[in-house]
């Protein structure tokens, strides 16, 4: 099911319901900087936000593009943001913002700092601040600009904005304390000059906000009630409070929960950007990326990755989680959606020797044997030559393989008994070409009247009815569960095998027509996906989202 799990944020939210504290309201805000496409770990934040905002009688959650930083943005990227997060289920309304939007009232509140004595121009170089700022051992020194009069303030602030400084120049600072304990109170930057064209309001501006200056502005522009982030902005509570205290404007709740860390994956934006960029991965959707396109692509369902980020929970302490949990999610959800069908991955030649020649039977299967009515039924096309998979022959098998071996009888799925009398082998090669076998006529349906029992059942599609297709398998993209652990180049640990194409897969008759995103549980190897941007009519590509649990015979 999809209820919302307890968590400490759920909990202050219910508090603060229930003593008014926020006049009954509920505004939380989910805020990407749109520099890179949605991963997994942002789904956990954007199911919490949206999550807690849609549990309360006209609770909001916005959308709000964090787009202070004019290099890196791009509109790619934000529409890609709006397509993932409304594939994930939610649904901002009109509340999508901008934090760019907010440029004008952002300068006006530095000026009301300027003038009420609590920001300064600094004229030092980046290397003096960091020098000034001192250690967490040390206290830092002040900069010999603090002490600047407001008008000249005003005067710089203004010509900074004018475009009359270069880049790196000046700086708009806090007047904090260079003694705080806590690094992020000593003076932090508010405004720096970079003369970069934005994305959306031009050449307007040549000063940019810093981060901790416009964002809990735009929290506080947009009356949001709780402001939920990740960890890593703990320390930069103490400024976002400052910086609302000072000028004494609607002071939202930042609240801090750890991110999502996976296990043989990765999280950074830049670091994705950089398997894209270098072409380690087809792109941002490649199948094998923690993307929510990839995700996507890959056959993953918004369920799942809700059902997801509910169960791993929202806690204080950083943590990883096992990868299983994500597949165990999506198996979970698709093992009752998913109609089954019989797909073979690598294909061997079977030749029954005593089937009729020119006998095509149309054998009566249900798509959902657990529940035949649930999915109703299709005809499967049954007849002498079949093609079942490689790895359920051996010629001299080991112990406990129950499946296909000279003199061994199995059950072919839905249809009869047969058994294996020989094989024929290409001369030069040894490799085996057919598999050639007897069928019993009297076990059709799958049972023997005698009621002998056989070990294994095998799924298998007839070989001139079948649909050649292509099946990407995929495997973890590292090979480490830290990838870039020990001062290691992330990269070094991609897992070279994490893509296997196979050209010459096959499929039964009925997926002739399966359409780009439709779901399938393919007997025993797993539940694959129509992939939506290389499959065609005559070219079918599934993608394997996940095995089964169990891939052996029953
Ligand atoms: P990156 O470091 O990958 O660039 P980011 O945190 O800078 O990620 P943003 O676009 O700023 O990316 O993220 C938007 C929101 O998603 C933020 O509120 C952030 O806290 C949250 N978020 C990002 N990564 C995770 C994660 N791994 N787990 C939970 N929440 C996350
Ligand atoms: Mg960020
Ligand atoms: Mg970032």
């Amino acid at each position: 099911g999809n209820k919302p799990s307890p968590n400490f944020i759920r909990h202050i939210v219910a508090e603060d319901t229930k003593t008014g504290k926020w006049g009954g309201r509920v505004v939380t805000r989910f805020p990407p900087e749109p520099n890179g496409y949605l991963h997994i770990g942002h789904a956990k934040s954007i199911c919490l936000n949206f999550g807690i905002a849609k549990e309360y009688e006209g609770g909001k959650c916005h959308l709000r593009f964090d787009d202070t930083n004019p290099t890196k943005e791009d509109e790619e990227y934000k529409e890609a943001i709006i397509e993932d997060v409304k594939w994930l289920g939610f649904d901002w309304g009109e509340n999508l913002f901008h934090a760019s939007d907010y440029f004008e009232r952002l300068y006006e509140f530095a000026v009301q700092l300027i003038k009420s004595g609590k920001a300064y121009v600094c004229d030092l170089s980046p290397e003096e601040v960091r020098q000034y700022r001192g250690t967490l051992t040390e206290p830092g020194k002040n900069s010999p600009y603090r002490e600047r009069s407001v008008e000249e303030n005003l005067d710089l602030f203004e010509r900074m904005r004018a475009g009359e400084f270069p880049d790196g120049s000046r700086l708009l600072r806090a007047k904090i304390d260079m003694a705080s304990p806590k690094l992020i109170l000593r003076d932090p930057a508010l405004y720096r000059i970079r003369k970069v064209r934005h994305e959306r309001t031009g050449d307007k501006w040549c000063i940019y906000p810093m981060y901790d200056f416009a964002h809990c502005l735009s929290d506080s522009l947009e009356r949001i009630t709780h402001s939920i982030c990740t960890l890593e902005f703990e320390d930069n509570r103490a400024l976002y409070d400052w910086v609302l205290d000072a000028l004494e404007v609607y002071h939202s709740q930042q609240i801090e929960f750890a991110r999502l860390n996976l296990d043989f994956t990765i999280m950074s934006k830049r670091k994705l950007l950089q398997l894209v960029e270098q072409k380690y991965v087809s792109g941002w959707d490649d199948p094998r990326m923690p993307t929510i396109s990839g995700l996507r692509r890959r056959g993953f369902t918004p369920e799942s990755i809700r059902n997801f980020c509910e169960r791993i929970g929202v806690g204080k302490k950083d943590s990883w989680i096992g990868i299983d949990k994500l597949e165990n999610a999506i198996r979970e959800d698709l093992n009752t959606k998913t109609p089954r069908v019989m797909g073979i991955l690598r294909p061997l030649k079977l030749v029954i020797d005593n089937y009729p020649d020119d006998l095509v039977e149309e054998l009566e299967a249900p798509y959902f044997p657990d529940d035949p009515p649930k999915m109703g039924f299709r005809k499967v096309p049954f007849s002498k030559e079949l093609y079942v998979e490689q790895t359920d022959f051996m010629e001299e098998p080991f112990k406990k393989f129950w499946r296909l071996a000279p003199g061994r009888e199995v059950r072919l799925r839905w249809a009869y008994f047969v058994t294996c009398t020989h094989v024929v082998k290409d001369e030069e090669t040894g490799e085996i070409l057919e598999v050639h076998c007897t069928y019993d006529p009297e076990t059709k349906g799958g049972d023997a009247p005698d009621g002998r029992k056989v070990k294994g059942t095998i799924h298998w599609v007839s070989a001139a009815h079948s649909v050649p297709v292509e099946v990407r398998l995929y495997d973890r993209l590292f090979e480490v569960a830290r990838p870039g652990e020990g001062g290691k180049d992330f990269v070094e640990d991609l897992n070279a095998n994490s893509l296997e194409t196979l050209p010459e897969s096959r499929v039964e008759r009925s997926l002739g027509q399966a359409k780009p995103g439709e779901r399938y549980q393919f007997e025993r190897t797993g539940y694959f996906c129509v992939d939506t941007k290389d499959s065609a009519e005559d070219h079918l590509v599934f993608n394997r989202i996940v095995t089964l649990r169990d891939t052996w015979a029953k």
